[in-house]
Formats: structure tokens, sequence, C-alpha cells
């Protein structure tokens, strides 16, 4: 049996590539995006009540790793990249259906756009379907998983003088928290964990209209190097 689903709209987020997004939302609240809703979803009155909500849950489709061959075991980033997990007990992106779930802020509503905070969704992303987060049902406080016991590690993120300057007339230009979002992003050490950076390796991805490009001096510190606009 099939069954058909079509996305109610699409996320125009910070990120712009898969690199560096955080493995969960809430880990970056200075990562932004807006869902755009398309007809008939654009409609007021689809809205209607949700300016009295916090968070959402919102349930999407990782287009850019959607699969054709069943996978019952993955490797989770979390787990270190080299231990399988089944894929019911993990949020592995490569999963049946393809379908994601993420709690994220709701800052600000206008018609037809939901202003998000705290997402870890791609560029482009389908957005099946939007629900208001429930405190008194969803929130588990007794709920225990000992695969993810804790949030990731962070570690440190360092700026040279003149990234910090290039980060900061960026962000003034696109009127984000840019500097806040390299810093909580790069805290959660995007590299594969398997990977033993050398200090002249370069690591980069992109963020809004930006290339971010950093490097590890040791393998528990990041320095920021260049925060540059992308040749238009
Ligand atoms: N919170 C969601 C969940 O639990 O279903 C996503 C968790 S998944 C581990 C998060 C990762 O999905 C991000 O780090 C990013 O690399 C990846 N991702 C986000 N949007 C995607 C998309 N549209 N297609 C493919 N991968 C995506």
């Amino acid at each position: 049996m099939t069954y058909s689903v079509s996305p109610i709209g699409f996320v125009r987020s910070c990120f712009k590539e898969k690199f560096a997004i955080p493995r969960q939302p809430q880990l970056a609240p200075a990562a932004r995006g807006i869902l755009e809703l398309i007809p008939p979803y654009d409609q007021a009155h689809a809205l209607e009540g949700l300016e009295q909500v916090s968070h959402v849950w919102l349930l999407f489709l990782f287009h850019q790793s959607l699969e054709t061959e069943p996978r019952l075991r993955v490797r989770p980033p979390r787990l270190g990249g080299n231990r399988m997990a089944g894929v019911f007990a993990t949020r592995s992106t490569h999963r049946p259906n393809g379908i994601g779930q993420s709690v994220v802020r709701l800052e600000r509503i206008e018609p037809g756009r939901l202003h998000l905070a705290g997402i870890d969704l791609l560029d482009g992303t389908p957005v099946l379907d939007v629900k208001p987060y429930v405190p008194y049902a969803d929130a588990v406080t007794e709920a225990r998983n000992g695969l993810a016991s804790d949030p990731p590690p962070v570690i440190d993120v360092h700026w040279t003088e003149a990234s910090l300057q290039q980060a900061r007339r960026e962000a003034l230009r696109l009127g984000e928290p840019l500097q806040e979002l390299i810093e909580q992003c790069l805290a959660q050490d995007p590299r594969p964990a398997y990977q033993t950076p050398t200090a002249e390796r370069r690591y980069g991805t992109r963020l809004w209209d930006v290339e971010v490009r950093w490097h590890y001096p040791d393998p528990s510190t990041i320095t920021v190097l260049e925060v540059l606009r992308e040749p238009r």
C-alpha cells in the first residue's frame, strides 16, 4: 500500500549546506529561518491561534538524503560514526520515508510565513506539517535515552581579529546574529568524530550568503579564520 504526502511549505534557512548544521534543534538558538507556506496553507485561517504558541513541531523531509534501499542499521555521528544502531533507535537522516522532526522556536508570524529559531534544517527543506508543542504532553520529565543521554560535548571557539571584524560587519548587513550562529554551530564540533585534524587543514561551510572558514590549532579548539561574503 502506498500513501502520498506533499509539502505545505519550504524552509528558507541560514544553513546552505549540511556540514556544520547542529545535530538537533535548540543547540544553536541563533539558527534562524522562515517557513514559507504554499497555497492553500498560506492563508491566515491556517495560522489562527498559533500566536499563542512559543514552539512548534516541524515534520519534514530529509530531501537531500532520500534513499531507495531500506537501511535497518545506521552509524549515527552521535555514536562516533563507527558504531551501528538500529535505525529506529536513532535520529539518523537515513530512514524509512526520510521524515525528520524538530521542535523549534516560533519567533514571529506573518501572513503565510513562520519565523523560526533554533532550527537544524537545510535551506529548501520541504515541510510536511506543523503542530504546536504541547508542554504537558510533549515534555516527559522521566524520559531517558541511554544512547544520547546528554547534549553533545562542546569545544572552544576562538576568532582571529580579522575574522571577528568580518563576522560583525556581515552580521550588521544581514541583520542576523551571525557571530553567535558561528560560535554555536562550531562549538558542536562539526568534523567527523574519527577525524583528527591537523592545524594545516581548513574546514568551511556556508551560512546565509557568507562562507565561514576555520581550522583546529589543536584538536580541542577551533579558530575562525574567515567570514567572507560569497561573490554574487
Ligand atoms: N531533528 C531532526 C530529527 O531528529 O529528525 C533532524 C536530526 S538529523 C540528525 C540533523 C541533521 O540533518 C543536520 O545536522 C543536517 O546535517 C541534516 N539535515 C537537515 N536538513 C536536511 C535535509 N533537508 N536533507 C538532508 N539532511 C538534512
